[in-house]
C-alpha cells in the first residue's frame, strides 16, 4: 500500500488458487471432530454418529442445529429440537452449510497485499505477520487522525469478540448494513409509538391469529424458519391473510387474497384502512382512550385519505380496501398488521412502519391472543462490566431518530461510505459483510469508498468482491469450527440463551474470531481485554445463568420461563414512549421536526419504457453468505437470478420467456451480465422484479460467477429516510437490452 490518493490506487486482486482451499486439498483433508461433541451413538450398521448441537450462521435469524458428524466429517445438518427457533427444523439454507465448510474456495491462509510496479498482488503471511501488520495500520492511523478515523463494518454474530476489541482500543464508529434497510425503520417506528421494537421473530401470535395483513413481506421466499413455520401452523388453525404486494410472491400463493398494490403507496393504503376503522367506528374505543395519545391528530390526517382517494393512488378498488378494513376489525383482537422485515424503500421507511403499528394499535390487538405480543428475552444476570473507555458510547449518526443505545450501531452505513468519501474515516475493518454487494447506495460508490479508505482488513471465511479491496485478508473458520459469544437469545415464547460450538476443528490455517480479536487486542496493547480463553469466559457466563458450559453444550440452550403473552383485565399496561401511551402522533418525531402522524407522499414514477426494480430474496439463499455455496447453488432454482417481466410488458418489447437480456437503468448503466427473463402475469406492468445478491464478477466465486444480474450493479438512486438514516433503494428502474 502506497498511501497515494489516486482513484484506483486500491485495485482489486483476485486471490491466487494457492492461497484457497482448492478442490485438491479438500479431498485429502480430514476434519477431525471436535473433542468438545457432546453425544456419540452407534447408528445402524454398527457407524459411530457424533451430534452436536450449535447454531446456523446462513442468516441472523439463528437456528439451533444439529450437526451430525462421522469420521470426523459433518455429512448432515438438521434442526434442533432443543432449540425454540427451529423446532426440529430448518430452512434449506440452514440445511446447506456443509457447502460452506467444505467449500474448495475457502480462504485457507492469511494474506496481504503487497504492491510492487505499481501491480497488487496478495502474499500468503503467517497469523504473527498478518496480525502484526494490522496491528500496526490501526495504530498508526488512530495515532494520526484519532480512533474516530478508524470503523467496522459488521454482519454475523462472530463480530462480537471483535467489537469489544475495537472499542477497548477506542474505537466507536460500528455499522451493520443489513440493520439499516432491514429491521431498522420498523425497529424505531414501533418504538416511537409502543416504547419497544417489533422484535425477531416478530411479535405477533401467528399461530393464533384469525386474520393477518402483510405488506411486502416475503415470507416463504425469506425463509425466516420459525415465521415460516408459524404461519404454516396458523393456516392450519384457520389464519387468514391478506397480502399486499406489487407481485404475486410465494406468500400471496397461500393468501385469501393478493392486492397488487402500486409499488410505493403502502402509507396510502394504511391511512385509507385507518380511515375506515375510524369513520365507520370499528375501533377499539375504550383502549384508544385509555391507552393512545394523537387521536384526534391522527383523525384529521387521514379523514382526506377516503378508500376512493386511495384507490386511484394504490389501484386497489375502494371496496377491497372496505372490506379488508371490515373484516379486519370484525376478527380483531385475534388480528393484526406484520411489520415486515427490509422496511427500507423509499426513504420513509420508519412513517410506514408506524402506519402499521397504529392500524394494530387502533383495535387494540396489544397482548391479546392472535394480536401484537410482546415476548421476552431469557433474564441472563449482570456479568462484570468491561470498562471501555468513555468515547465508545458516542453515537455518530446525524440523523436525529437514529436506532441509538447500541454501541454495535453508532452510525448509519452510508455515512461509514459519506465519511470515507471525504477522508473522516481511514481504516475500515469489515467482518462479514461484502460492501460492493451490500451498500446501499449502490455498488458504484460503495467502490469510490474502497478506493479511498487507507487500510482495510477483511475478516471472512470465503473470499468475495470484498476480500479482493482488502490489505490484510484474515481468514476466520466457519460457524462448525467454533465457539462464538452466548447467544443471549430473541425474545420469544420461551425465553433461552444459546450456544455457538466447534463441531470440528478448523481447517486449513483458518481461526476462531475470539482468537483473531485476541491476538490483535494484545499486539495493540490491550492485555486483559481477553483474559481468559472462550469456553472459561462461557462457562462463567452460564454459572452465572445456574447452568455451564458442559451441560449446555449437550444440547445448545438454556430455557427459561415461557413469556406470559397476553394482557391480564386487571392489569394496567405501561409503555415506555415519552407520554407512557400508545403515541398515535409520536412527540419525539415532532420535536425532531417531523410529521408527527404519517403521512402518505409521492414517489418518483418510472420513465417512460422503463419498469421499477423490485427486489427480494430466494428461499436457499442469504446473499453473502451462501452466494459461493456449492450445495445450495446446485438446487436447480437457486443457480441464476430471473427479471420478472409482466407479459404486456414482454410482449411491448419483444421478449420471449427465457431469452437473457441486460438491464440499463435510469442512470445508463447496464449490467454486466445478462439475465433470463421470466416472463409471467404474477407482476404489475410499471414493476419488475430481480433477487438481489447474483451476478457476482469476482471469478474465484466458481459457483457464483456471472449467474444472473446484480442488482446492487443497477441501484443509482437512493432516498435517505431522514429520521434514523437508513436508505431506500427502490426509486430506480430499469429498461431491456436485447442480447445479440
Ligand atoms: Fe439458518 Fe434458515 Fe434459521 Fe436462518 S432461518 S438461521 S438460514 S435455518
Amino acid at each position: 500500500m502506497n498511501g497515494s490518493k489516486e482513484l484506483n490506487r486500491r485495485d482489486f486482486i483476485k486471490i491466487s488458487s494457492l492461497f484457497l482451499a482448492g478442490t485438491a486439498a479438500m479431498s485429502t483433508m480430514t476434519t477431525k471432530a471436535f473433542s468438545g461433541g457432546n453425544s456419540a451413538h452407534a447408528e445402524e450398521g454398527g457407524r459411530e454418529e457424533q451430534v452436536v448441537h450449535s447454531l446456523c450462521e446462513h442468516c441472523f435469524w439463528r437456528c439451533g442445529i444439529a450437526a451430525h458428524v462421522r469420521n470426523g466429517t459433518i455429512y448432515k445438518i438438521t434442526g434442533s429440537k432443543y432449540h425454540p427457533l427451529s423446532n426440529g427444523k430448518l430452512c434449506p439454507r440452514g440445511t446447506g452449510g456443509i457447502g460452506q465448510i467444505y467449500d474448495p474456495d475457502r480462504l485457507a491462509h492469511p494474506l496481504i497485499r503487497e504492491t510492487k510496479g505499481g501491480k497488487s498482488t496478495f502474499r500468503k503471511a503467517t497469523w504473527d505477520e498478518a496480525i502484526s501488520f494490522t496491528a500496526e495500520k490501526l495504530f498508526a492511523i488512530k495515532e494520526k487522525y484519532g480512533p474516530e478515523a478508524i470503523a467496522m463494518l459488521h454482519h454475523g454474530y462472530g463480530y462480537t469478540f471483535f467489537k469489544k476489541m475495537l472499542m477497548s482500543f477506542g474505537v466507536n464508529k460500528f455499522s451493520k448494513p443489513s440493520f439499516d434497510f432491514c429491521c431498522g425503520p420498523r425497529h424505531q417506528g414501533y418504538t416511537l409509538t409502543y416504547g419497544h421494537g417489533a422484535g425477531t421473530p416478530e411479535g405477533i401470535d401467528i399461530i393464533n391469529s384469525k386474520y393477518i395483513l402483510f405488506f411486502g413481506a416475503h415470507f416463504g421466499e425469506n425463509m425466516h424458519n420459525t415465521a415460516v413455520q408459524e404461519i404454516s401452523e396458523g393456516i392450519r388453525r384457520g389464519l387468514r391473510i391478506v397480502v399486499f404486494d406489487p407481485r404475486f410472491s410465494t406468500l400471496a400463493g397461500k393468501a385469501d387474497k393478493w392486492l397488487p398494490i402500486k409499488p410505493g403507496t403502502d402509507i396510502a393504503m394504511l391511512q385509507a384502512l385507518t380511515n375506515v376503522l375510524i369513520t365507520e367506528n370499528l375501533y377499539d374505543r375504550e383502549f384508544v382512550a385509555e391507552y393512545t395519545i394523537g387521536f384526534e391528530e391522527l383523525r384529521s390526517e387521514i379523514e382526506k385519505m377516503t378508500p376512493e382517494k386511495a384507490s386511484v393512488i394504490t389501484d386497489i378498488s375502494a371496496d377491497d380496501i372496505r372490506e379488508i378494513a371490515r373484516t379486519f376489525a370484525h376478527h380483531a383482537p385475534a388480528a393484526a398488521v406484520h411489520p415486515g422485515r427490509r422496511t427500507q424503500w423509499y426513504g420513509d421507511g420508519t412513517q410506514r412502519s408506524r402506519s402499521m403499528a397504529i392500524l394494530n394499535a387502533l383495535v387494540g390487538n396489544y397482548k391479546m391472543k392472535g394480536g401484537m405480543v410482546k415476548y421476552e428475552k431469557f433474564k441472563m444476570p449482570k456479568g462484570e462490566t468491561h470498562h471501555y473507555p468513555e468515547f465508545h458510547k458516542k453515537i455518530w449518526s446525524k440523523y436525529p431518530l437514529f436506532v441509538k443505545g447500541k454501541p454495535e450501531n453508532s452510525i448509519a452505513s452510508h455515512e461509514v461510505i459519506e465519511q470515507t468519501l471525504d477522508e473522516r474515516i481511514k481504516a475500515w475493518l469489515v467482518y462479514g459483510v461484502n460492501v460492493p454487494e451490500t451498500i446501499t447506495l449502490g455498488r458504484k460508490i460503495a467502490l469510490e469508498a474502497i478506493n479511498k479508505v487507507d487500510f482495510l482488513v477483511a475478516v471472512d471465511t470465503l473470499p468475495m468482491e470484498v476480500t479482493g479491496y482488502a490489505d490484510v485478508v484474515l481468514p476466520e473458520c466457519t460457524y462448525l469450527e467454533r465457539y462464538d459469544d452466548l447467544d443471549k437469545g430473541r425474545p420469544y415464547r420461551t425465553p433461552y440463551v444459546a450456544l455457538r460450538q466447534p463441531v470440528v476443528e478448523p481447517m486449513y490455517d483458518s481461526k476462531p474470531g475470539n482468537q483473531i480479536a485476541a491476538m490483535l487486542a494484545n499486539k495493540l496493547g490491550l492485555q486483559g481485554v481477553f483474559e481468559e480463553d472462550v469456553e472459561t469466559y462461557l462457562d462463567k457466563k452460564l454459572k452465572k445463568a445456574g447452568s455451564s458450559l458442559a451441560e449446555v453444550k449437550k444440547t445448545g440452550v438454556l430455557l427459561g420461563k415461557p413469556t406470559d403473552l397476553y394482557r391480564k383485565p386487571d392489569k394496567k399496561l405501561t409503555f415506555k414512549t415519552p407520554s407512557g401511551k400508545i403515541e398515535l402522533a409520536s412527540s419525539q418525531l415532532r420535536e425532531a421536526g417531523f410529521d408527527a402522524v404519517p403521512r402518505y407522499i409521492r414517489h418518483p414514477e418510472p420513465p417512460q419504457g422503463f419498469y421499477r426494480m423490485l427486489t427480494g430474496r430466494k428461499p436457499m439463499l442469504t446473499f453473502g453468505r451462501t452466494a459461493n455455496n456449492r450445495f445450495l447453488n446446485e438446487l436447480p432454482t437457486a443457480k441464476e437470478n430471473e427479471v420478472w417481466v409482466n407479459t404486456h410488458v414482454a410482449r411491448k418489447h419483444s421478449l420471449d420467456h427465457g431469452e437473457y437480456v441486460r438491464l440499463k437503468n435510469q442512470a445508463g448503466v447496464v449490467s454486466e451480465f445478462p439475465i433470463k427473463v421470466k416472463v409471467t402475469e404474477r407482476i404489475r406492468q410499471d414493476a419488475v422484479y430481480m433477487v438481489h445478491g447474483y451476478g457476482h464478477n469476482y471469478k474465484k466465486l466458481q459457483w457464483a460467477y456471472g449467474k444472473g444480474a446484480s442488482h446492487n450493479e443497477l441501484v443509482s438512486d437512493t432516498e435517505v429516510d431522514k429520521a434514523i438514516g437508513a436508505v431506500g433503494f427502490q426509486n430506480n428502474f430499469v429498461t431491456f437490452i436485447k442480447e445479440a
